[in-house]
């Protein structure tokens, strides 16, 4: 039994010495070590032998288990940093290799109509004007005529921030881009409070929503506003301006139409419809037949929201508009989901 022992050391550690790579390793290990190797055929034949002999055989036998285990521990310390070696001999830079081709990243959708609304608006003389996302009831409610309580609120869950006991002024994501208006108009009034001067400025940027997220509907869009305030403004630039971006937009031969609405920050108010540019008019699932397609809404800014901005409404006046990247792309892609804008899908996000 000795004697075998001795055989299955020597024949092991001979196999181990010629072998060169992992799954060789893995082989020998098997075969040398594993379940049904010679080794432990060994162990299992303990039983059968004598008093005498089982102390002695058992003890060589683990002997030979440990050599074999260490050795198999130092060829594969040796594979390894053979590996390495070779592969650092192997894998140097090759120049006759092609290039990899550059992955080109491009703008989101939503940012590719936002600046191209932008663009427009800055064709036709309106600078833009960043504002804030998080801000306080204050400016995205109150100061735009919409009191505490007001039923207007109802069209604008909102997501509010926890910041301690803050009453009727509460902290919240700004559900749409208007609060911008209030900002700016101080802004602009607090260089000459007496002689405020002309604001003629576009207020892009994402709105919050506490929203159930359905196909129509989501918690995050764009929007993108415009407000114009100066001295003998009325609703005939209103329309003319818009008229002329509606034809910017989506052609020179688009008809547009305005149906009366209702803000609580413009008076009187309206939204714009633009000839269905899917059917042009004719009548489709797109434009549900009507032939038309509501694209933004719009209106004279509300004396109140002038004077709580520095203007003084008896001398100013001036309109505000505003409409929806998101809401544009679905009608022009007939995209069906705008859930899609934010999925992070690329089977989405690569055909734009
Ligand atoms: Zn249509």
């Amino acid at each position: 039994m000795l004697d075998k022992l001795k055989e299955i050391e020597k024949t092991a550690l001979e196999s181990l010495a010629s072998v060169r790579d992992q799954s060789a390793l893995d082989n020998w290990r098997v075969g040398n070590l594993g379940r049904s190797s010679a080794l432990m055929s060994v162990f299992s034949e303990l039983g059968k032998l004598s008093k005498e002999e089982r102390p002695v055989v058992g003890q060589a036998a683990n002997r030979v288990k440990i050599a074999l285990e260490s050795a198999l521990a130092q060829r594969a310390e040796a594979v390894r940093a053979a590996a390495l070696a070779k592969s650092l001999e192997e894998e140097q830079l090759d120049v006759t290799l092609p290039g990899r081709a550059i992955q080109h990243g491009r703008l989101h959708p939503s940012t590719q109509q936002l600046r191209h609304v932008l663009t427009i608006l800055a064709e036709m003389g309106f600078q833009v004007y960043s504002s804030r996302e998080v801000e306080t009831d204050e400016m995205n409610f109150q100061l735009l005529n919409f009191p505490p309580h007001h039923p207007a609120r109802e069209m604008q869950d909102s997501f509010y921030v926890q910041a301690g006991e803050r009453g009727d002024n509460p902290i919240l994501l700004r559900t749409h881009t208007s609060p911008g208006q209030i900002r700016a108009m101080r802004e602009f009034a607090s260089a000459q409070p007496q002689h405020p001067p002309p604001i003629r400025i576009a207020l892009p940027g994402m709105c919050f929503r506490y929203e159930q997220i359905t196909a129509r509907s989501e918690i995050q869009f764009n929007q993108v506003e415009g407000l114009v305030v100066g001295e003998e403004i009325t609703f005939a630039d209103l329309k003319g301006t818009l008229s002329d971006f509606a034809r910017r937009m989506f052609g020179q031969t688009v008809r547009t139409r305005f149906r009366a609405s209702y803000f609580p920050f413009t008076e009187p108010s309206a939204e714009m419809d633009v000839e269905c540019f899917v059917c042009g008019g004719r009548g489709c699932p797109v434009c549900k037949l009507s032939g038309w397609l509501e694209i933004l809404g719009c209106g004279m800014v509300h004396p109140v929201v002038l004077q709580n901005g520095g203007y003084n409404p008896r001398r100013y006046s001036g309109y505000a508009f505003g409409m929806g990247p998101e809401r544009q792309l679905m009608l022009r892609y007939r995209i069906d989901d705008i859930r899609y804008f934010w999925g992070n899908d690329l089977r989405f996000l690569e055909q734009f």
